[in-house]
């Protein structure tokens, strides 16, 4: 594991996640949000290691601008920025949620204090269901719901998801945090009117490789070496094909991959009864006593 790579990841991270907590968003394009915060990673000295995440209101994960997206943000609008950082694969992962309307404050402080309590308990060691339970505990003291089937995760090299799940609420089957690796927390919270589950929306504007077998087509075979090129394994964007290829003809391309399964895309989740949803997420490492948040 390289440490140093993780806390040069992280401090860029938390960099940008702050600026972007600062801003006013109102009146702004989630393109040019999300071609700003990834612009900025870059000026850093970092890599993106996911498209920016815009997800709004009720869709709680994986919206991304498309390309020249024009929906604006307006005062009352929930955005969750959620970020990665990449340094030869070692990841930040990292999440804020914005609302310049304070009628939603309450849900993003109950986000916010659960991943701070989280972070309080959690050392090498530690259990994953004792998380979910200070995660769950915590939430709903605060007259919020826990999402129950989205979770942190533990982190590899140009691996974002890999394998462990740190739960949002007490669950059976538990892992213990171990100091030779990374994890990610990211409790999401939504309101008492809320189903407390996301439901797979249909819109798809994020893609990963799955493999690099050739398709028999030049076109899609040269699309693929680029993807596996600038962005390893790790989730893209259509819009970062665009520069290369013409924006119908990316679109074509990759509804080929993934027809054929080279590529996977990766469906917006949106709270089950249409309620909002906020998040927080913090990167860190576990230690004999606490632990090294890298992105604090
Ligand atoms: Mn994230
Ligand atoms: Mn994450």
């Amino acid at each position: 594991m390289q440490i140093q790579d993780y806390i040069n990841a992280g401090r860029i991270a938390s960099e940008v996640r702050e600026n972007a907590r600062k801003k006013n968003h109102i009146g702004s394009t989630l393109f040019e949000i999300c071609e700003s915060i990834e612009k900025e990673i870059i000026q850093k000295g970092g890599k993106c290691a996911f498209p920016v995440n815009t997800s709004l209101n009720e869709v709680a994960a994986h919206y991304t601008a498309e390309p020249n997206d024009q929906k604006v943000i307006k005062e009352t609008d929930l955005l969750k920025i959620d970020l990665g950082v990449q340094i030869n694969g070692y990841i930040a992962d990292t999440a804020v949620t914005i609302c310049h309307d304070p009628k939603f404050d309450f849900l993003i402080q109950a986000a916010e204090t659960a991943l701070k309590e989280a972070m309080s308990v959690i050392k090498a060691g530690t259990k994953s269901s004792d998380v979910g339970k200070t995660i769950e505990n915590t939430v709903k003291q605060m007259g919020c719901i826990p999402i129950v089937n989205l979770s942190g995760h533990s982190l590899e090299r140009y691996t974002i998801h890999a394998g462990k799940s740190v739960p949002n609420i007490w669950s059976i089957g538990s892992f213990s945090f171990l100091p030779t690796e990374a994890y990610a927390c990211e409790p999401f919270v939504t309101t008492r009117e809320g189903l407390g589950f996301v439901r797979e929306g249909n819109t798809r504007n994020i893609f990963s490789l799955v493999t690099r077998k050739r398709t028999k087509d030049p076109e899609t075979d040269k699309l693929v070496d680029y993807i596996w090129e600038k962005f390893n394994m790790l989730p893209f964007a259509l819009r970062w094909l665009v520069p290369t290829w013409e924006e119908k003809k990316a679109r074509d391309l990759v509804e080929k991959l993934v027809k054929s399964k080279v590529v996977r895309s990766y469906p917006v989740l949106i709270e089950a009864n249409g309620e909002r949803v906020a998040q927080a997420e913090h990167t860190f490492i576990p230690q004999e006593k606490g632990i090294t948040i890298t992105t604090i």
